[in-house]
């Protein structure tokens, strides 16, 4: 296994609305195992494929690292297809180093995904684990965080983004950034 680059903000894979996942590529395990252990060398929960420079419609969790009934999953073509209720909390992401920031997402979600078999399946969450998965289908749509804080927050980030985007335009990575 091995730890991936993780895309910086700024870095064009991040900003584009990724390709839905039709046939599975030859070496998705490996990817899949390098996805996981990329993730928990930067303590995160979730992973979108675009994150690591893949152009590909899904993201990988590990849920069972909060809650101890659930385990780890990859969702394929991840919609989120019924949303309610809104709760505020901090968020960081691995594109966007030394950065957190209150956002306001749904508290209640219903996801629709593939899994690795590709049965359609449907799950509800809320709280913390719905938070994760938001996010997550966010970057699938070339959408940060940091565009869903307030326009004051922002305004006091634009500095930071543009440094971000500075070392991103440089090929540098999120291990580059400390
Ligand atoms: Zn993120």
């Amino acid at each position: 296994m091995a730890i991936l680059d993780v895309y910086l903000y700024g870095a064009p894979i991040l900003r584009k609305k990724t390709n839905p996942v039709t046939d599975l590529p030859p070496d998705f395990e490996r990817i899949l195992n390098d996805m996981f252990e990329t993730m928990y060398d930067d303590d995160g929960i979730g992973l979108a494929a675009n994150q690591v420079g893949l152009d590909m419609k899904f993201f990988i969790a590990d849920f069972g690292l909060r809650d101890k009934s659930l385990g780890r999953e990859v969702f394929l073509n991840p919609e989120i297809i019924f949303a309610s209720g809104a709760v505020e909390d901090e968020e960081g992401c691995l594109s966007l180093p030394n950065i957190r920031e209150r956002v306001v997402r749904a508290e209640v979600i219903t996801l629709r995904y593939e899994n690795l078999a590709r049965q359609v399946k449907e799950i509800e969450l809320r709280d913390f684990l719905a938070r994760v998965v938001q996010h997550e289908v966010d970057h699938l749509n070339g959408i940060f965080f940091t565009d869903r804080v307030t326009p004051l927050r922002r305004s006091f980030l634009k500095s930071k983004l543009r440094h971000l985007a500075k070392q991103a335009s440089l090929g540098l990575h999120a291990k580059d950034i400390k």
